[in-house]
C-alpha cells in the first residue's frame, strides 16, 4: 500500500526501534502516524512531533481498540525488555507482554486492519544450540524443538504462534520479524536496561571523559553475538511488512564478534585503550549467537549490511555527546 494514504499505529513508540520507525513512516509520507506507549512522551527515547503521541497502557483490551480504529497497519513493538541485565533477573515482566500482543490482535482481526507486524526475538531459539563462541548460525526451522531464553523467549515464542494461527484461522495478515540485537543512536544506554553495544560505548566513553582508562566487561568477554545497526533493522521492518512472506524471518547481522573484540572496535573509535576487568559473576546469556540471512536473502533478496565498525562509530559518537552535555 501507498505510504502516503497509510494510517499506521505503532505500539512502543516511546522505545529505541519505535521511535526510529515512527520518524522513518512519516518520512515516507505516512498520512497518520499514531504512536503509542506507556511511558509519558516526555521520557520517549525520540519524539516526533507530527505524529499523534499518546501515553496508553496496551496491556488493556479496550484500549486496543481504542487506538486500534481506523488504522491501516499496525506494528506492535511494545514490549517490557532490555538487555542480559533485565532479562536474566525478571521471567514474569516480560511474559506479561503477551497481554499487548493478544489484545492487539484481537482488536486488529475484529476492526479489519490490513497487516499486522509482530516484533520477536533471537531469544525464542533454543538454548541448547547456542552453547558454543563458534556457534552455527540460527535458521528459522532451529526454533523447534522448543526451549526458549527464559521468560521473554517463552513469550515471544508463544506470541509468533498465535499471530500465525490469526492469520490461518482468522485472515488477519501478520508479519513476524525475529530480531537479533539492534543497536545505534537513541538507544538504551544507561539504567539497567542496555544492550551491549550501548553499554560498552557509555564505559569507554566514560573512560575517555574522565581520564580513569578502566571498565568492567561481564563475563570472560568470549560469548559472540552479531549485532544490527538500526538504519538496517527498519529497512528490515519495512521490507518484512510488505513481503508476502507469513513466516517469521530472521532480522539481524550475521557479523559475528567476541564481546572483547567489540570493546576492541570501541576503543579504535574512542582513540584510547582502556584496562578490562572481567567480572565473571555478571550475567552473560548464551554463550554464542548468529543469525542465519539464507531465508531472509532468498524471500527479499536483501539482508542487512551495515558493518560493525561504521555503525559502531556514529553510536559512539551519540552517547558520548549524551554524556559530554
Ligand atoms: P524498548 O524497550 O526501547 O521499547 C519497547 C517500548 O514498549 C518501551 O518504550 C516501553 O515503555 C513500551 N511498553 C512496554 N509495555 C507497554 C505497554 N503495556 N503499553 C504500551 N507500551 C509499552 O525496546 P526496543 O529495543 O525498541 O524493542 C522493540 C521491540 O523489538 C520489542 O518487542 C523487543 O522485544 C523487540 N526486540 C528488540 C531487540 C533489540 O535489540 N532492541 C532484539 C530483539 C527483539
Amino acid at each position: 500500500m501507498e505510504a502516503a494514504h497509510k494510517t499506521a499505529l505503532v505500539a512502543g513508540a516511546g522505545g529505541f526501534i519505535g521511535g526510529h520507525l515512527v520518524a522513518d513512516l512519516l518520512r515516507d509520507g505516512c498520512t497518520v502516524v499514531r504512536a503509542v506507549d506507556i511511558r509519558p512522551p516526555e521520557e520517549w527515547q525520540q519524539r516526533s512531533p507530527q505524529a499523534e503521541s499518546l501515553q496508553l497502557d496496551l496491556s488493556a483490551s479496550d484500549t486496543c481498540h481504542q487506538v486500534v480504529d481506523g488504522v491501516d497497519e499496525v506494528y506492535n513493538l511494545a514490549a517490557d525488555m532490555g538487555g542480559i541485565g533485565y532479562i536474566s533477573q525478571n521471567q514474569a515482566r516480560p511474559m506479561l507482554s503477551v497481554l499487548i500482543n493478544a489484545n492487539l490482535l484481537l482488536a486488529a482481526q475484529q476492526q479489519d486492519v490490513r497487516r499486522y507486524f509482530y516484533a520477536s526475538s533471537a531469544c525464542v531459539y533454543p538454548t541448547i544450540r547456542q552453547t558454543t563462541a563458534t556457534v552455527s548460525p540460527l535458521r528459522e526451522e532451529d526454533v523447534l524443538p522448543a526451549l526458549p531464553d527464559g521468560g521473554y523467549g517463552w513469550e515471544k515464542l508463544f506470541s509468533e504462534q498465535m499471530c500465525q494461527a490469526f492469520t490461518g484461522d482468522l485472515g488477519l495478515p501478520t508479519r513476524i520479524a525475529r530480531l537479533h540485537n539492534a543497536y545505534g543512536p537513541w538507544g538504551t544506554y544507561h539504567g539497567g536496561r542496555e544492550k551491549a553495544p550501548a553499554a560498552i560505548c557509555r564505559k569507554i566513553a566514560e573512560a575517555e571523559l574522565s581520564g580513569r582508562h578502566e571498565i568492567e566487561i561481564w563475563g570472560d568477554g568470549e560469548q559472540t553475538r552479531s549485532f544490527m545497526y538500526i538504519d538496517d533493522c527498519i529497512e528490515g521492518i519495512k521490507h518484512i511488512m510488505a513481503s508476502d512472506v507469513a513466516r517469521p524471518l530472521n532480522l539481524g547481522s550475521s557479523e559475528l564478534v567476541t564481546i572483547n573484540q567489540l570493546v576492541d572496535l570501541v576503543e579504535e573509535t574512542a582513540g584510547i585503550k582502556v584496562r578490562r576487568r572481567h567480572n565473571l559473576s555478571a550475567p552473560v546469556g548464551v554463550r554464542g549467537r548468529n543469525s542465519d540471512n539464507t531465508l531472509i536473502h532468498a524471500q527479499l533478496g536483501w539482508e542487512p549490511s551495515t558493518p560493525l565498525r561504521e555503525g559502531i562509530a556514529r553510536t559512539y559518537e551519540w552517547v558520548r555527546d549524551r554524556l559530554a552535555s
